[in-house]
């Protein structure tokens, strides 16, 4: 069989796509590696960002996604997807899993992306109890309390500066004695009064019973160690997107994301980036459902073009 559509993936855009494909009548077929939909939400303690949904819980937003994928009657495959060729005559694009190859005429990627961990102990068995990847997403729960960001890129630069506004007092902890953010960032940075800078220092250690309690920090100049109280840690260490499946076949930015726009058009005819694996501005929840839509509109038009 050839599917019209082979979505890879099903976190929110891989969802998201499944829902709308299945509504223009596309033979559909969503590949996913874990036995769960819902990728990074799946982490996700409480999503108070999602309009309509106050406070829902990540995994229970997930199931939701999913139950609304698998009414509309999704097939749904849990299998890991190696690589992707497109055959030489005709534009039939394969997939290639370890067990099985499947045949579509237009593929979405949306394999998502991972945050980056600092590796330490406490990190994931904390993770959700105080640690956490995401300011906008969880910095409401750290109103007038104290908190650390973590990294010296514009993401934590611009958690800082979020969290600063209902935050008592924001730690900004960095690795080195410069930060790598934009320097308008830096500017309204300093403007921050309840904001402290923490140069030269590494996260050693996340401590804490049931919640994050403190924070053990080395200096990496003079090695002295520092033991700092506060109620979370938000973890801004860069992303990593699982673009592994396509490295072959597609450019990447210099950050690893896939260039495509809102569209979701890649550099191949019929290939579609969709959700925090192509390069955008905000990778959100509602952002991600937003390209889904979009990335479908888009094969739309490629099959409308073909037939
Ligand atoms: P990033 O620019 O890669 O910064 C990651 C930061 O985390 C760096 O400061 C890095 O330190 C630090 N880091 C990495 N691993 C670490 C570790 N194990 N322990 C401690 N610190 C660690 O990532 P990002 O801030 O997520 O931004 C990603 C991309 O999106 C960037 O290109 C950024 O410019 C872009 N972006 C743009 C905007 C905007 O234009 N408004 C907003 C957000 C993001 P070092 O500096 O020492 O390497």
């Amino acid at each position: 069989m050839i599917y019209d559509v082979i979505i890879v993936g099903s976190g929110p855009a891989g969802l998201s796509a499944a829902i709308y494909a299945m509504r223009a009548q596309l033979s559909v077929l969503v590949l996913e590696k874990e036995y769960m939909s819902g990728g990074q939400m799946l982490n996700t303690y409480e999503v108070d960002n999602y309009p309509g949904l106050p406070g829902i819980g990540g995994f229970e937003l997930g199931l939701k996604f999913r139950e609304h994928a698998e009414k509309l009657g999704v097939k749904f495959i849990t299998i890991e997807v190696k690589h992707i060729e497109q055959e030489q005559e005709g534009r039939v694009k394969v997939l290639y899993t370890n067990r099985e190859e499947f045949r579509t005429r237009t593929v979405v990627l949306a394999m998502g992306a991972r945050h980056r961990t600092l590796g330490v102990p406490g990190e994931s068995e904390l993770a959700g109890m105080g640690v956490s990847y995401c300011a906008t997403c969880d910095g409401a729960f750290f109103k007038e309390r104290t908190v650390a960001v973590v990294g010296g890129g514009d993401v934590a630069v611009e958690d800082a500066l979020f969290l600063a506004r209902g935050c008592e007092k924001v730690y900004l902890i960095h690795r080195r004695d410069e930060l790598r953010a934009a320097k308008l960032l830096q500017e309204q940075l300093k403007k921050c009064s309840n904001v402290e800078m923490i140069w030269d220092t590494e996260v050693e250690e996340i401590r804490g019973e049931d919640h994050v309690e403190c924070l053990k920090l080395r200096n990496k100049k003079t090695g002295a160690e520092r033991i700092l109280i506060l109620d979370g840690v938000f973890i801004a260490a860069g992303t990593i997107p699982n673009t592994g499946i396509v490295t072959k076949m597609l450019h990447l930015d210099k950050n690893g994301y896939i260039p495509a726009a809102e569209d979701g058009i890649t550099e191949i005819p019929g290939i579609y980036a969709a959700g925090d694996i192509r390069t955008k501005q905000l990778r959100q929840i509602v952002t991600a459902v937003s390209d889904g839509a979009n990335a479908i509109s888009s094969v739309e038009a490629y099959l409308n073009n073909e037939i």
